[in-house]
């Protein structure tokens, strides 16, 4: 009997799973994706700002992780892979933009001297004198980036250099983000005997990278989307699936209209708060874990100013914590937790500057709270003090990802493993809350999820 199989979720994590499982299940099976959404991709979406296209969700991949690359291999599109151009991005701190420091591990310095300037003289001696007070660390052990690295090198170094890292890729800061999840390799030279931070972050540092870091979609991740739909050959229908229930030949999906569908397995790639809520029945230790999870949200107005203005020559800025409060110190602040130069970062597309700015941290409700306008006018803002940029933009377009970016906490792997363990064979989950929050890591966990369910299926 052909299969049939269902795949609740259309962003990247349910899209490159369904696409994996035409090309392990053959032309003949029966693959339904739900997602109700105006357009599959879920985080990855494209708009036209400024005429040009421009990624309002994610824009970037690590291109030194094999995932992508060889997606877009594979779907005949490694034509479309760009590089960044290399430019560098600033960090906002103390009312004013810095160099990114060099030679860091995530923003934690090997040395003194790469936070010159960034940090005062009394964290500068701190970081200084760091491998000379003993370490106690446990093999194993898992706290949250701000806990090592405040203890170690000071509330400064957090603040400024590590903060505006982490909260550029998860919406969160160093004391929300795990140690294990967030640098793993520093994790491992710690576990491994290193007799302090120092030492370890120089022994996990990598080599200096030749070419770029972060690859792109030249036309934006909708052209790897609209690939990942025609080649997985879906049945898309366009509602909520409520209900996930045991049937006697598999399972039956029930959606918000009512409707019932039967599936022999099923992937689920919706978000950690989504699937507590699909699976509290029929995996009740899945759902307990998911629910552990937790998730930030974030808005993004996405600007095209006139060709010709003057935004400096690098990516962007990354915004160090606490600037946004900085009207208490009697400074103009930075409501901004990020800004990406994206023709500066990818190169020139037309006669506009497109410009990013991302608003909204794990723990504030800026991204549900703050109204387009208000949006707005914060960035006009913020450009003029981050740049003193006062030009109008030609066009405008603003995103909210509302309860879209996971917190890899403290204890995450474990969590996982366990949301993992409570799941029946022809059930599996993908997303970015599982094996990593990037791009590259949901489509490693969408093929992980196929695989599964092709096996449990062989195995049947
Ligand atoms: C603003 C932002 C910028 C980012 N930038 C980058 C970047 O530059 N590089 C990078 O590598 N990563 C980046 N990320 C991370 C990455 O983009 C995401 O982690 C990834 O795209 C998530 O994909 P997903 O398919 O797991 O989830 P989503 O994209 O969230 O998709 C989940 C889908 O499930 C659907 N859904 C939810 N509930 C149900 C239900 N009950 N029934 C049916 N459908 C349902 C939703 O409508 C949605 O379409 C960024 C994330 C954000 C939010």
């Amino acid at each position: 009997m052909t299969a049939s199989y269902c795949v609740v979720g259309g962003g990247v994590s349910g899209l490159v799973a369904a696409y994996r499982l035409r090309v392990a299940a053959g032309p003949d099976a029966s693959i339904t994706l739900f997602d109700p959404a105006d357009r599959l991709g879920g985080v990855l979406r494209t708009e036209r700002v400024g005429g040009q296209p421009m990624d309002v969700g994610a824009e970037a991949f690590v291109a030194r992780r094999p995932e992508v690359p060889a997606l877009l291999a594979e779907l005949g599109l490694a034509g479309r892979q760009i590089g960044a151009t290399g430019v560098r991005p600033l960090i906002y701190s103390q009312g004013r933009l810095h160099q990114m420091p060099a030679g860091t591990l995530q923003g934690i310095p090997a040395q003194p001297t790469a936070l010159a300037g960034l940090v005062d003289e009394a964290t500068m001696a701190r970081i200084r004198d760091e491998p000379a007070r003993p370490l106690s660390w446990r093999p194993g052990a898992d706290p949250a980036v701000a806990d090592l690295v405040g203890d170690r090198f000071g509330e400064q170094v957090v603040a400024r250099s590590v903060d505006p890292l982490l909260a550029g890729v998860y919406a969160g800061s160093a004391a929300s983000i795990g140690l294990r999840s967030a640098i793993p390799a520093l994790a491992v030279a710690l576990d491994r005997g290193a007799r302090s931070l120092t030492d370890a972050v120089r022994d996990a540092l990598p080599p200096p990278v030749t070419g770029s870091v972060f690859g792109a979609i030249d036309g934006g991740y909708a052209v790897l989307v609209d690939a990942l739909v025609r080649q997985a050959g879906i049945r898309w229908v366009q509602v909520t699936v409520e209900r996930v229930d045991r049937s006697p030949r598999g399972w039956q999906l029930t959606d918000d209209e009512g409707a019932r569908h039967h599936a022999d397995a099923v992937v689920l790639a919706v978000p950690a708060p989504r699937l507590a809520r699909l699976v509290g029945d029929v995996a009740p230790r899945t759902a307990a874990a998911a629910r552990r999870i937790a998730v930030a949200s974030t808005a993004l107005v996405a600007l095209a100013l006139p060709g010709g203005t003057p935004i400096p020559p690098q990516s962007g800025v990354l915004v160090a914590s606490g600037e946004q409060h900085a009207r208490e110190e009697r400074r103009i602040p930075l409501r901004a937790k990020a800004i990406t130069l994206s023709t500066r970062k990818w190169g020139q597309r037309g006669n506009v500057e497109l410009v990013r700015l991302s608003y909204g941290r794990f723990g504030d409700d800026l991204a549900r709270s703050a109204g387009d306008e208000e949006l707005l006018t914060w960035a006009g803002q913020d450009l003029a003090t981050a740049f003193g940029v006062n030009t109008q933009p030609v066009d405008c377009h603003v995103q909210r990802w509302i309860d879209a970016m996971p917190q890899y906490g403290p204890g995450h792997t474990a969590l996982v493993a366990e949301l993992r363990a409570g799941l029946p064979p022809d059930l599996a989950v993908a997303g970015a809350y599982l094996d990593g929050i990037g791009v590259p890591a949901c489509v490693s966990s969408a093929t992980k999820a196929a695989a599964s369910l092709v096996t449990s299926r062989v195995a049947r």
